[in-house]
């Protein structure tokens, strides 16, 4: 009986930060960042574009 219930508290902590990871994700990819050079999107993980290697 506890142990059921520590599976499901467990379930619902794992399924949260889940949930929330997706999120993040998403939203970031929603918004990416444009280069002021050449005004394509870049990637947050970038630190200068891929494409004309301004920074952005
Ligand atoms: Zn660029």
């Amino acid at each position: 009986m506890v142990r059921d219930l520590l599976d499901v508290l467990l379930a619902v902590a794992v399924g949260g930060m889940f949930v929330s990871a997706v999120t993040r994700l998403r939203r970031g990819q929603a918004r990416p960042r444009l280069c002021a050079g050449c005004g394509r999107a870049v990637a947050r993980v970038y630190a200068t574009c891929p494409g004309c290697g301004r920074t952005v």
